[in-house]
């Protein structure tokens, strides 16, 4: 059997104005090494992170670039050392991460997405040559085993695949916070992100707020099993809820609408307010001393594999149910995703699917 060494994607070409027509290109793979493997993709959740990377909003990228880091699909080959238990066929499944030392003390304690050689699964260039990964909305991906997932029988397709990034990424805070039975957490942001922190941190046994501007959500919030509401729009809300939450998770795609002298009132003395969103390169924190008053504040990336596991399981043992609006991968749909989820037009997540209709003749040709 031969394995192809040349990809077919979907790229943001030329100019980061053209991100809402991506064209299908041609692109070599990277090396393949002992430890690799080969996906045949099946379906992609839409991050966003793809929106930033592919419109510029994260400052210009080279081109042409593949996004997309939600990744599932088989493995059609394996590296000869190879030594996780992955089979030819399984479905697996790839995060935002596809590299990393793998040997220094952050990488040997589950923290590997710390790792100063951590490298993105789009849009990066590899350490050891210089070759410069590409994502998701593509025929295929090769990723080093550590950084691929075995995706649990009962899980759906469509429902995996925005875990791997968005789900693994509220999961770490909620996690290393200690949310779990006995404990008040808020997540703040009901949109993609944040939809998964209420269901992944319910399931965890805990008492959750949904923390978010207005009321617009708060049905939604409701049925996706929030114990609590708070809209900050509301006079006196940092009054009602003072002292109350043991943890907060920020999960919007911008700090600008958080007001810093309100929401940690909210927290205990030595809560955690963690946040998760980058936002657009021009936006920065800045707080007064004061303001940090009783809190800690933190920014967390991603998650470990062990993490990812933990959840993937975790989703599939408690039979959770992501809301999730699936689309044919094409070069029209990739652009009105883009556009919805930028306006925030969708419950909650978008994952394509269909990728054989677009790569299979690509595919039966290499
Ligand atoms: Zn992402
Ligand atoms: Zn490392």
């Amino acid at each position: 059997m031969s394995y192809p060494e040349n990809f077919q994607g979907f790229a943001v070409v030329e100019d980061h104005k053209n991100w809402l027509k991506p064209e299908k290109v041609v692109y070599p793979a990277k090396n393949f090494n002992s430890r690799d493997v080969d996906i045949e993709i099946e379906a992609c959740g839409v991050c966003g992170s793809d929106v930033h990377c592919a419109n510029g909003n994260w400052g210009n990228m080279k081109l042409p670039l593949v996004v997309g880091h939600e990744i599932i699909g088989k493995v059609v080959r394996l590296g000869d050392e190879c030594d996780t238990g992955l089979k030819l066929g399984d479905r697996v499944g790839v995060g935002a991460q596809v590299s990393s030392c793998l040997d220094c003390s952050r990488c040997s304690s589950d923290n590997e997405q710390y790792c100063p050689k951590f490298v993105t699964t789009y849009s990066q260039p590899y350490f050891e040559d210089g070759y410069v990964s590409q994502g998701g909305y593509a025929s295929h991906v090769r990723v080093h085993e550590h950084f691929v997932l075995p995706i649990p029988e009962a899980l759906e397709t469509k429902n995996a695949a925005p875990l791997l990034c968005g789900g693994a990424t509220v999961f770490s805070p909620l996690k290393r916070n200690g949310c779990g039975p006995g404990q008040k957490v808020g997540i703040v942001g009901i949109g993609g992100i944040g939809h998964m922190g209420i269901l992944l941190a319910k399931a965890m046994g805990a008492e959750v707020y949904a923390i978010s501007r207005s009321h617009a959500k708060e049905e939604a919030a409701t049925e996706l099993g929030a114990d609590h509401y708070i809209a900050t729009e509301d006079e006196g809300w940092e009054t009602k809820y003072f002292d109350t939450l043991d943890s907060i998770v920020l999960c919007g795609n911008s700090l600008t609408g958080i007001d810093f002298n309100k929401l940690p009132k909210i927290l205990k003395v030595n809560g955690k307010l963690t946040s998760i969103s980058v936002p657009a390169q021009h936006e920065s924190l800045k707080l007064h001393p004061m303001q940090l008053l009783g809190y800690n504040i933190t920014q967390s990336a991603l998650a470990s594999r062990a993490e990812l596991i933990e959840m993937l399981n975790l989703v599939a043992d408690n039979n959770i149910k992501l809301w999730v609006e699936t689309l044919p991968i094409s070069q029209e749909n990739i652009g009105q995703a883009f556009e919805r989820m930028e306006s925030g037009d969708v419950r909650f997540r978008f994952t394509f699917t269909d990728f054989d209709k677009q790569f299979g003749e690509f595919k039966a040709k290499n």
